[in-house]
């Protein structure tokens, strides 16, 4: 049991590394974005009985993402707000993987949580939002995706609604590359500190990628205050993009905490 979870972050370690030095291979771009994998050619919506997901053994796991969070089933933890971000202005370098813009990050970006310290990868947008509160679907979501000394993933969720246009967003909305492209745009410097709400209340549980392979074992902390972005900014994602939010997973018997 313990040395196949080492083996599986190992696994998870090594496709992230092969995804930061090899850059562009479709395996590398596929886990290390938590995103869908380009050879697979197939949109948002796997089901438990789609034979795609049938084919990731990891899918047919307790502990998928995302779910729908019911704040009358968790547990909350007063106390626990114990998230401090470390995230520096950086270059941007931005993905068009074609179901998603990701903003790779270089090293040195961290943000320690209850003491585990996780340094940041890239974050990425999916339209709708994956995970739900209370039924309650959101027009995004953006994911702050992390890994710690050993190889272990945690990925920050941060709820997108329609409102105001997103400053932090315009910059990069400015420079969406063609699909298959990555773009340096070293005369913008973006801060994914400046996506966190001020609030910093999240449902934290364990979890798993979104996209095949589906790989399980994540910390998944989703920030329960949404931040704003425009209808236009919005839409150009979307008349970019399909759809590219999992659907909801059972949350079966795995505890969730509200850290407030
Ligand atoms: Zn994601």
């Amino acid at each position: 049991m313990a040395e196949n979870k080492k083996q599986s972050s190992w696994k998870v370690l090594a496709t992230l590394l092969a995804a930061t030095f090899l850059g562009s291979s479709a395996m590398a771009a596929d886990t290390s974005d938590p995103h869908h994998d380009p050879s697979h050619g197939h949109s948002h919506s796997q089901t438990a009985n789609d034979p795609a997901t049938i084919a990731y053994e990891a899918a047919k796991g307790k502990m998928q993402s995302p779910i729908n969070l019911v704040s009358a089933e968790v547990s909350g933890t007063a106390g626990l707000l114990n998230m401090k971000f470390d995230y520096k202005d950086t270059p941007l370098n931005i993905k068009n993987d074609g179901h998603t813009i990701v903003v790779n990050v270089p090293e040195g970006n961290n943000v320690t949580i209850n003491g585990h310290q996780f340094e940041l990868k890239q974050c990425h947008f999916h339209f709708p939002s994956e995970y739900a509160i209370d039924g309650k679907v959101f027009d995004g979501e953006l994911h702050c995706v992390h890994m710690d000394r050993n190889g272990n993933l945690g990925v920050i969720g941060v709820l997108i609604e329609e409102g105001k246009e997103h400053p932090e967003a315009a910059k990069i909305w400015d420079h969406f590359p063609e699909s298959g492209e990555t773009k340096d745009v070293p005369e913008v410097r973006v801060n994914a500190a400046n996506f966190i709400p001020e609030n910093k209340s999240h449902f934290a549980l364990m979890g798993s990628l979104t996209t095949p392979p589906y790989t399980e074992g994540l910390f998944w902390h989703v920030l329960e205050t949404p931040i704003q972005f425009s209808p236009q900014q919005i839409k150009q994602f979307q008349d970019t993009f399909e759809p590219n939010a999992r659907e909801l997973q059972k949350r079966n018997d795995r505890p969730v905490t509200l850290n407030y």
